[in-house]
């Protein structure tokens, strides 16, 4: 009797213990989740929601699938937090910053100016990028030099855009006659594509945009800017614990402290300056009159060598515009414009023959390739070797030690790219072993195959036929600006 007491008791005691553990556990789990901060949760869910748009600098399909400086600059940040970044893409600009404020998104990275309007909807993060706002005309039209020779409704602009709201200051400040069309659920692109077309014949976009835009849009040209330049930055819900935010600001400061950022900026912004108006236009005369006849060549070179055949028709571009009988001063010939012993080294027996020098090109880029160290990653390692086979090896060297001595790092391209242009000087050249080079030239070289990959790279890929279509289509005779 007195045993079963005991025993009733101890089980009394054990079923409290039991209830009083699964009650502080149940609370404990409670204030955790309650408590788990915003970037706590995004990082237990593995996955960073960001609002986005598609647009040359910000998202658009690469050579390897999606690219653009957002997405390589986001890409780090998830990588960073040690999760997977999702794009998600809203219709306008205003559900973008409306999903972003009432946090369905984690964040959005759209290449998006801070504006004071905005800041009352969503935070914004340190901007890593300023942007002129630019109004755009049609080539051959007058260009109008300020918002005063603009008529009524003649300017066509996105709903909701910083660019509206620039507009908007403008007309109460200043100038009450001012309008414009607005597009909701239209963008930049889609409107420099109707300049383009003849449809509209102004503008807005932002500065790098432009930039980018204009080696497919031919007929898009800068007719003045609209301010001063404005700050790029992500957006974040207000509402957050800015966890997550002072996450990307920390990122973000120290990407620029380390390079990172302006790296990131010289991959997507810097070479595309390079290419003029009269570049652009020559250039898409001869993929649609030259390139045909080749084209299986370069594929035929790629599957050998397994070298992206775009890459190789960009540097047969660059060598040769595509033109089998090319020779040049110096000796060197057919579409690659292989050297005597450059061809022999790879079983060329015939320069001029396109299939032998397209094959022979590819092969000897392979073979150049070894001179680069293989521990320097990719694009790198291509840039460097395109540089040291346009300039020698012994020059590049010098620049990569140039670099070294400057505190830069050696194998990354961006940075060898601005030292080669210092072994032009006699303070630099004179301190390295193989003296005097013309370093600008690889520069050039390497930043204009660039650019032809880029657009062989959006020709094969795009959607918008209309645009890629008007690009081959003959020209129409050129009128001079009215
Ligand atoms: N920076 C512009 C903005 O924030 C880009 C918009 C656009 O080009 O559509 O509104």
């Amino acid at each position: 009797m007195q045993r079963t007491a005991r025993e009733a008791r101890f089980a009394a005691i054990v079923m409290a213990a039991t209830l009083l553990f699964c009650g502080v556990a149940a609370l404990f789990l409670m204030y955790r989740h309650g408590s788990s901060t915003e970037l706590e949760r995004v990082q237990q869910r593995g996955e960073l929601v960001v609002a986005t748009r598609h647009a040359p600098t910000v998202y658009h399909q690469g050579a390897e699938g999606p690219d653009g400086f957002e997405v390589a600059l986001i890409r780090a940040f998830a990588k960073h937090l040690g999760v997977k970044p999702k794009f998600v893409f809203p219709e306008t600009l205003d559900d973008l910053l409306g999903a972003t404020s009432s946090g369905k998104v984690n964040m959005a990275a759209a290449g998006l100016t801070a504006t004071a309007q905005r800041r009352e909807r969503v935070s914004f993060s340190f901007p890593y990028e300023y942007v002129t706002e630019q109004v755009v005309y049609r080539r051959g039209t007058k260009r109008p030099k300020s918002l005063d020779e603009i008529a009524e409704g003649e300017l066509h602009v996105v709903a909701d855009s910083s660019h509206e709201e620039t507009l908007n200051r403008l007309k109460s400040n200043d100038r009450p006659n001012l309008t414009w069309q607005r597009y909701v659920g239209i963008g930049t692109e889609t409107l420099l594509s109707q300049l383009d077309e003849g449809k509209l014949r102004l503008t807005v976009v932002d500065s790098n945009e432009v930039e980018l835009s204009r080696r497919v849009y031919k007929h898009a040209a800068t007719a003045f800017e609209l301010g001063d330049p404005q700050p790029i930055a992500w957006a974040f819900p207000r509402r957050g614990d800015g966890t997550l935010l002072s996450a990307a600001n920390d990122f973000l400061r120290q990407a620029q402290k380390t390079g990172h950022l302006q790296r990131l900026q010289a991959r997507y912004f810097g070479h595309s300056g390079r290419m003029n108006f009269v570049d652009t236009r020559d250039f898409w005369r001869h993929v649609r009159d030259r390139l045909p006849d080749y084209q299986h060549l370069f594929e035929e070179a790629a599957d050998i060598t397994g070298i992206d055949w775009r890459l190789l028709a960009a540097i047969g571009y660059q060598e040769s515009h595509w033109q089998a009988d090319a020779v040049s001063p110096t000796g060197v010939r057919g579409i690659m414009m292989l050297t005597q012993g450059t061809a022999r080294q790879v079983g060329v027996t015939d320069r001029n023959d396109p299939q032998q020098s397209i094959i022979g090109g590819a092969k000897y880029l392979k073979v150049v390739g070894r001179k680069i160290p293989t521990r320097i990653k990719e694009p790198h390692h291509l840039w460097l070797t395109l540089a040291g086979y346009n300039v020698g090896f012994g020059h590049l060297e010098d620049a990569r030690i140039l670099t070294e001595r400057d505190g830069g790092n050696p194998d990354l391209w961006l940075e060898v790219k601005q030292r080669l242009p210092l072994l032009t000087k006699k303070e630099y050249y004179s301190t390295v072993k193989n003296g005097f080079a013309r370093g600008n030239e690889p520069v050039n070289y390497v930043d204009n195959i660039r650019n032809y990959y880029d657009l062989l790279v959006w020709y094969t890929t795009t959607t918008d036929v209309a645009t890629r279509d008007r690009l081959l289509a003959a020209e129409e005779e050129q009128k001079p600006d009215l």
